[in-house]
């Protein structure tokens, strides 16, 4: 025998008479209490809770122990072939060789320009990384599946998160982030040998930050009584992105707010309209509909702003 167990009501008649801001912040952070019966699963999906995520637990099941202190909500059962919540030393190798590739390529390319130049490389890597982040989330949530050749596992996880976001917290860092290391290391070395000094360098810190935003996308979800003071301190003033800004995201259609470094380019970009403009030639070019688009609530208002 199975139970249901509503785990989260971000769209829930509780968050309406909260600001803005608080709503963003529980929707991301995960924040509402557990429901542990039946009832209030019916209880979820008669107020509208349009992305209420629904978690089927057998009755009696032993409770699991969070392992770590920033962890939210209840320990996740993991869907992706391979995927563990345990730290293994190829995960630490993978996370240590990128970042000294991502090092050597800024530091080996910085002596063959002047320092303003590397400056001014480091800060198109920055808002070069943040853009990126954006596109790549974009395109994963809303495109392919765990079959898709290469990126299978990162839309399966991209996708999967959306129903499941705590299960992020109870990751380490390199638990965290050794996938797309693996990825960014290589790019690192291939950037810092092939291109000239300043697109290495760019390179260098944009593939790093990948890497960053991976990490900066855990502790958003994380609220802030569990954070570390520089973990606080890095998101309020910008330069992580924060709970609230990533809380925006986190609501039906999953239309908005794709960048996950620090979250400074959503605003502009969602204003120009760009994520709309890319599904449009998606879709004229091979018919494609992205999963925003099929969002029963707000699916058909972003499909006809894409189209129009
Ligand atoms: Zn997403
Ligand atoms: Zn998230």
């Amino acid at each position: 025998m199975k139970q249901c167990v509503a785990l989260r009501t971000p769209g829930g008649l509780r968050l309406r008479r909260r600001p803005a801001t608080a709503r963003a912040a529980a929707a991301v952070l995960d924040e509402t209490p557990l429901a542990v019966d039946a009832a209030a699963a019916v209880d979820v999906a008669a107020v509208g809770a349009p992305d209420a995520a629904v978690a089927v637990v057998p009755v009696g099941a032993p409770a699991k122990i969070r392992r770590r202190p920033e962890a939210q909500g209840p320990v996740p059962t993991l869907a992706l072939p391979g995927d563990t919540l345990n730290d293994e030393a190829h995960m630490a190798l993978a996370v240590g060789t990128s970042c000294l590739a991502s090092l050597w390529g800024l530091l080996h390319n910085a002596q063959y320009v002047s320092p303003t130049t590397t400056a001014c490389a480091v800060v198109a890597g920055l808002v070069g990384a943040e853009l990126f982040s954006g596109v790549f989330h974009w395109a994963t949530d809303n495109y392919g599946s765990i079959n898709t050749p290469v990126f299978g596992q990162a839309c399966a996880a991209f996708q999967g998160h959306h129903g499941a976001p705590w299960t992020i917290t109870h990751r380490s860092t390199i638990n965290n982030v050794h996938k797309i290391s693996r990825a960014t290391g290589v790019l690192s070395l291939l950037a810092g040998v092939l291109l000239k000094p300043f697109h290495a360098i760019a390179a260098s810190v944009l593939l790093f930050g990948q890497v960053c935003a991976q990490e900066a996308h855990r502790w958003s979800h994380v609220p802030p009584s569990s954070q570390p003071k520089f973990i606080r301190r890095l998101q309020t003033s910008g330069l992580l992105l924060s709970s609230v800004e990533h809380g925006k995201h986190h609501r039906s259609p999953y239309a908005e707010h794709y960048c996950i470094l620090f979250g400074g380019l959503n605003a502009l970009l969602d204003r120009s309209g760009v994520f709309r403009w890319m599904e449009r030639r998606v879709f004229r070019f091979n018919g494609v509909e992205p999963n925003s688009w099929k969002d029963p609530i707000g699916g058909p208002a972003v499909r006809a702003q894409a189209l129009r």
